[in-house]
């Protein structure tokens, strides 16, 4: 079976659950475990930020972000297709009482000029505006990116405004790649960020929040609230900084195959695709022409050998990732083919 559903599919390598296995560990809530505080160090330092907080997801990091950021009532500007917005249970609205404003970047891509038109002025009757929340690489997007031009004029509009900026960068590595540029220069534009290694990165579960000292201090608190204070959890760490160590170089395989397969799909009659907006590891295709909807294309492809996830009535979604290679994306493609040549 070739998974192209997410790039959280992926199964821990012997080498990977070999340094799981022989991390040394501490209790973390009490700050003794040395892999935990050893990833946390190396991030922060690698984002340039002052200092890290292991996280065990994602929704997690995001949400306790939002939290040290916001007091209820404040409002959020986000882009409408954003995981913060679309696939967290409307978490922010529960634990910080936060109000979204939702605008509608360019595939998820916001510019200083939208959201300067959605800040809010020192009105009784208006929310105020704390905080700017962007996605980058952006998933719902297709994996599309902020130049370091564009994080930076929004930055500089966030700071004249006194709002925060805080980075979702589940896919930050990719995002660097295809930007030519480094995590640190992205994360510098921004007050807090995080980072996934359960993404392409390949570890079974992991985040990192990084601040600064003073907001990871308050972010302490909350993650604990939220359950998520962990013991001897260097055991997770130490597959992170595996991945950190062997898996980030390689991101550019699993860019170079959404790329080849974005190609190849686009050579096939009956879908819609352009691949010159398939810039790292996702792609988006439309079934088009074809009469089906994206859920039955999905289920029906299944059989045959590929899994794919419907992104929309007509979109699927295609993720490379560290556990296909490009044989596989190559037999993808013939599998797709033949699928078409049926329907
Ligand atoms: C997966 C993802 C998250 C959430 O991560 P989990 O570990 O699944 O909670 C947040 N943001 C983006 C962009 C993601 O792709």
């Amino acid at each position: 079976m070739i998974d192209l559903r997410s790039d959280t599919v992926t199964q821990p390598s012997e080498a990977m659950r070999k340094a799981m296995a022989m991390a040394e560990v501490g209790d973390d809530v009490l700050g003794e475990d040395p892999t935990v505080n050893q990833l946390q160090e190396r991030i922060a330092s690698l984002l340039g930020k002052e200092a890290g907080l292991f996280m065990p997801s994602g929704t997690m990091a995001n949400q306790v972000a939002i939290k040290t950021h916001i007091q209820p009532g404040n409002e959020i500007i986000i882009d409408k297709n954003a995981h913060i917005f679309y696939y967290e249970c409307g978490a922010a609205a529960v634990i910080s009482g936060g109000q979204f404003h939702c605008l509608g970047g360019e595939k998820g891509i916001l510019t200083a000029k939208i959201v300067e038109a959605a800040i809010r002025p020192a009105d009784i009757h208006q929310p105020p505006t704390r905080l700017i929340c962007l996605e980058n690489s952006h998933n719902r997007g297709g994996g599309s990116i902020y130049t370091l031009e564009n994080l930076a004029g929004i930055a500089k509009l966030a700071a004249k405004h006194d709002i925060r900026v805080h980075l979702d960068g589940a896919r930050l590595f990719n995002a660097a790649l295809a930007a030519k540029t480094t995590v640190q220069k992205l994360a510098r534009q921004t007050d807090s960020v995080c980072v996934a290694f359960s993404k392409g990165l390949g570890a079974p579960a992991g985040s990192v929040l990084c601040g600064s000292k003073e907001f990871i201090e308050k972010a302490i608190r909350f993650r604990k609230m939220l359950g998520g204070g962990m013991r001897q959890v260097g055991i997770l760490a130490a597959a992170c900084l595996y991945a950190l160590d062997n898996n980030v170089k390689r991101l550019e395989v699993d860019h170079q195959n959404a790329k080849r397969s974005a190609l190849g799909l686009a050579g096939m009659e009956g879908l819609k695709i352009d691949p010159e907006q398939v810039v790292t590891n996702i792609v988006l295709f439309d079934v088009g022409s074809i009469p089906m909807d994206a859920y039955t294309f999905a289920q029906r492809l299944a059989p045959a050998g590929v899994l794919l996830i419907p992104f929309g009535p007509s979109t699927l979604r295609a993720v490379t990732h560290l556990d296909v290679t490009t044989a596989e994306i190559d037999k993808t493609l013939e599998i797709i083919q033949q699928f078409l040549k049926k329907v």
